[in-house]
This record gives C-alpha cells, structure tokens and sequence, in this order.
C-alpha cells in the first residue's frame, strides 16, 4: 500500500492518505514531546519500537475482542489502519496514582486504585487539553450518550486485557490514554498504545519504563521502550 498525500502531521506520527479511501497510513516518527509540545527531542529508534509495539499490542486487543482500527504493519516504522473520523477526547483510566492527578488532587505518586478510576479529557493543546466530563460531551456533542457509552465500556476492557499482558511481563499498567473514532457505524480504538501515552513500572523495582523517563530527565528512554518490547515478545528485528 503506498502513500498518497499527508493528511495531517501530530507531534509523534504522520498521516498518510491510500488509494483507498477507508485507509490511511500511520508513520511512527522519532520525534518525541512532553508538555504540549513545550519540549521535544529527536529519540532515535523510538518510531521503529513504538510502530512495533503498537502493532503487537493492537493484535492482542483484537484477538481479545475489542475493535480497533488496526490492519497491518507495513515497515519500520509505518502502519495501515481504517480511516476514522476522530472523536476529539482522550479517555484515561488509572490503576496507580501518577501525573496530572497527583497535581490535580495533591495525591501522592504511587497509591494502588481500587477500583480503577477514569477521566476524559478534551484533545486540545491550545487549552493543554483540559479534564471535561460526560456533561460537556454532550452539550457540546462531541460525542452521543451511546458513543460516551461505547468508549467507557471499550476502555476498561482493555484495562483487563492489558494489565494481565504486562503483568505477564513483569510490567504494571499505571494509566493509559486511549482515543477512539468512527468507522462507519461502528466505534474503534484508533491512534496508538505504546509507552508514549501509558505508564508502565517495573512490577519489582517500580521503575519508569514509560515518557516519564523523558519528561523527567531520567534518560534511557528508547532503552526502556525496548526493554518493554522484548519482555511482551515484540518482535524487533
Ligand atoms: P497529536 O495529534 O496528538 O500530536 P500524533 O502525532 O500521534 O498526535 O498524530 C496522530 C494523529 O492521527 C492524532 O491526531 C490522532 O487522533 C489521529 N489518528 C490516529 N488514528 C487515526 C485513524 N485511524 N484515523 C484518523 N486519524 C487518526
Ligand atoms: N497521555 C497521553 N497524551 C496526552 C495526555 C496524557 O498519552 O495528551 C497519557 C500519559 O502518558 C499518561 C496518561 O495519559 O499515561 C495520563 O496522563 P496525565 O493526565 O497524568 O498527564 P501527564 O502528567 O502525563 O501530562
């Protein structure tokens, strides 16, 4: 499949168009940011790992029984997946306090939440992507009672599906971001997991396998995404 033209360029990844109109082309670039694109830096092999890892764990959602745009990997670093019409909102859910919450509610780092909670936020850099809830998604339809629905059952399935795989691993899962589209009549999981948009500890040692090595200056970022890919059995080569 070759690519047309560029869709649209984000602050990791570069859309391509297809002769098929219901596909498009994810590139998987190195570029790497934090802080609403306030600071980046060039990690090189990041693209490869985190097309791959992606890739692997998009199959494993499948085969768990969660839709997702996914198809097939097509190089290093690209990927193929069904064009979605994007609903503008991340849905994060939190298995251990880290981040933008500790901030919010003056909660330490590293408490178990039991149950897991979850939060939407509103995809804008602009505005550094603000905390909304179900309310404001349907006022402002950006989503229908049945899509906000579909995304929070969606979401904390892949809790399930996902924690046991990086446990397996020896890995926790921290929180994660997901966003999901439309395809046709139907709702997908679309853009990406990889350690970009989750947090993944070490399950022993509670150390950051995740962009927390970035955004903190903890250094070996590539190092711990692969370190991440070769525990799941990613193939790399
Ligand atoms: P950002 O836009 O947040 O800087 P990226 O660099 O990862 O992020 O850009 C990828 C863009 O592609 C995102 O805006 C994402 O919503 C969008 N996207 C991901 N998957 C699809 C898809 N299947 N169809 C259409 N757009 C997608
Ligand atoms: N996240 C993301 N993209 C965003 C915001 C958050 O992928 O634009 C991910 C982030 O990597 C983490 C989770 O969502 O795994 C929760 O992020 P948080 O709200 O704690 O914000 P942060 O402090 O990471 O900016």
């Amino acid at each position: 499949m070759e690519t047309e033209q560029e869709l649209y360029s984000g602050k990791a990844k570069s859309v391509y168009t297809t002769a098929d109109p219901d596909k498009l082309i994810l590139h998987f670039r190195d570029d790497t940011s934090a802080f609403d694109g306030e600071k980046t830096e060039q990690l090189e092999r990041k693209g490869m790992v985190n097309n791959k890892v992606n890739a692997f764990i998009m199959t494993h959602l499948e085969r768990a029984g969660i839709p997702t745009h996914f198809e097939r990997l097509l190089s290093d670093n690209e990927s193929l997946v069904k064009r979605l019409d994007m609903i503008p909102i991340e849905c994060v859910v939190r298995n251990i306090t880290a981040g933008s919450i500790c901030r919010r509610l003056g909660v330490p780092e590293n408490m178990d939440l039991d149950p897991p909670t979850f939060e939407f936020f509103l995809k804008n850099d602009e505005l550094h992507d603000p905390m909304i809830n179900e309310y404001h998604i349907r006022s402002f339809k950006w989503a229908g009672d049945d899509e906000i629905a579909v995304m929070k059952r969606l979401t904390f399935e892949v809790n399930d599906v996902l924690k046991a795989l990086f446990l397996e691993a020896g890995i926790l899962l921290v929180d994660y971001k997901l966003e999901f589209g439309r395809y046709h009549d139907e709702i997908l999981l679309g853009d990406e997991f990889t350690p970009d948009g989750c947090r993944l500890w070490d399950a022993v040692t509670r150390e950051k396998l995740d962009k927390d090595r970035f955004r903190q200056d903890l250094g070996g970022t590539v190092e711990a995404y692969e370190e991440v890919a070769i525990r799941l059995g990613v193939d790399l080569s």
